[in-house]
């Protein structure tokens, strides 16, 4: 495979740029490739070579590279605007369309990223309790703030230290952290912090430690706990609303969070984050309440025009139905091949997600943190030799979407079976 150019590219960027890239994940050892377009499930790289996508920019674009709906949905804003610094009617009317899919979102605000978005929810929980710390779940990820970057794998409801330099102590000494799937540590934790616990956020499948699903009855525990002990219920629906179905995993398990949080999906491809819940925490949102929350680009119409066309397209044509069976007979096919080859890795996810770990089957971070990373490394090389591209990291998920046909599931099947077969 020439890759000339993205070679050169990489060792220019690595002089103006940290790490030679734009965020961590997309590091790849030697060096990533550069992406030139991409159309369907294909990306073209500044060389010419071809990979088939099942990274889909981290998770957003369900409908694939390109979908004609969105492109003449954000065409067609285009040529109204794209930035107005005023409210406009698509904010109603995307608000309303959400709530309607999540009724518990009863009211919500438009930010940029889902990072802005987890960030001003834990404030707004902050504000509603006037309670100060924060339970989330080891290894879980919901942005880059400092408040959330604690390190996974601390004990159990251990105080926060953080996870990256530049975030000092101080800001993350309220942020405790129990592990997913456990019910007692989440109890424990509640209850050895009575009356302090703002909230809980957590992804109601943990999209990155490769999907990991919650057991039976667990989400159900969860909300109990927290409204007996008075703590705000996040559920960081970045990576699964819109993904699992169009009511979300809240809808999907029959368990509502008090907040909400949005991203990747929503906005079609293009920036975005929404946080809502009900109406008496919202309400504590500047300029109705004294959390402060503010951004230029909140709102943003070309965002919220390409999310309503997403959101529109996959409700009309019912995609998840497909997309769901498609990620279904995917996983089993994997599982089989590891089968037939007397492979120890397991296949996870659902819908249309999935991952496989290069090690056991992981109910949580620490369990994640035991498979072989430097097998997955090794692994992901041979697909992109393959012609596959695959995120790089063992604990990212892989995404399927309606660009997918039956022809590129049997090419990333027979690189699959090449690869497993060149780490032997
Ligand atoms: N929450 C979850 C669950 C995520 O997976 C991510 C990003 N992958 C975020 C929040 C942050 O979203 P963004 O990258 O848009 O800031």
């Amino acid at each position: 495979m020439k890759l000339d150019t993205s070679r050169a590219l990489f060792e220019e960027a690595l002089q103006v740029m940290p790490g030679g890239v734009s965020s961590p994940v997309r590091a790849a050892k030697p060096f990533p490739f550069y992406t030139k377009s991409a159309k369907g499930c294909r990306l073209t790289d500044a060389d010419g070579n071809d990979y088939l996508d099942f990274c889909m920019g981290y998770g957003p674009l369900i409908l694939g590279h390109q979908p004609p709906a969105i492109k003449e949905a954000i065409q067609k804003q285009l040529d109204a605007g794209w930035l107005y610094g005023t409210p406009c009617e698509l904010e109603v009317r995307f608000a309303q369309k959400i709530m309607n899919y999540m009724p518990g979102m009863q009211m919500m605000r438009f930010v940029s990223t889902g990072s802005e978005a987890t960030m001003s929810a834990i404030r707004a929980a902050r504000g509603y309790t006037g309670k100060d710390k924060v339970i989330k779940i080891e290894g879980g990820f919901h942005g880059a703030h400092d408040g959330v970057l604690v390190k996974a794998g601390s004990g159990a409801a251990t105080m926060g230290v953080p996870d990256s330099l530049g975030v000092p102590k101080d800001f993350t000494k309220h942020t405790l952290q129990v592990p997913f799937n456990d019910v007692h540590a989440m109890e424990a934790a509640l209850e050895t912090n009575k009356d302090e616990v703002a909230c809980v956020i957590m992804e109601p499948i943990m999209c990155n430690m490769g999907p990991i699903l919650p057991k039976e009855g667990y989400l159900r525990a969860v909300r109990n706990l927290t409204r007996e002990y008075g703590a705000v219920l996040i559920f960081d629906e970045v990576v699964t609303g819109f993904r699992i179905g169009m009511f979300g995993a809240q809808g999907y398990f029959g368990v509502e969070p008090d907040m909400t949080t949005l991203g990747k999906i929503a906005g079609g491809g293009l920036p975005i984050g929404i946080f809502g819940g009900k109406k008496e925490i919202m309400e504590t949102v500047a300029p109705q309440g004294g959390v402060y929350q503010a951004g230029t680009f909140n709102g943003n119409p070309l965002s919220l025009a390409a999310g309503m066309a997403t959101l529109e397209y996959c409700d009309k044509n019912r995609v998840h139905l497909k997309l769901n069976e498609d990620g279904e007979a995917l996983r089993q096919a994997l599982t089989e091949l590891l089968k037939r080859m007397k492979l120890d890795y397991s296949v996870s996810g659902t819908a249309s997600m999935f991952q496989v770990f290069f090690g056991g089957k992981p109910e949580n971070y620490r369990e994640a943190l035991l498979c072989d990373k430097e097998l997955y490394s090794k692994f992901w090389s041979h697909m992109l030799e393959g012609g596959v591209f695959l995120p790089p990291s063992q604990f990212e998920t892989c995404f399927l979407s309606t660009a997918h046909e039956k022809r590129d599931f049997e090419n990333l099947l027979r690189a699959f079976i090449k690869s497993c077969g060149a780490l032997k």
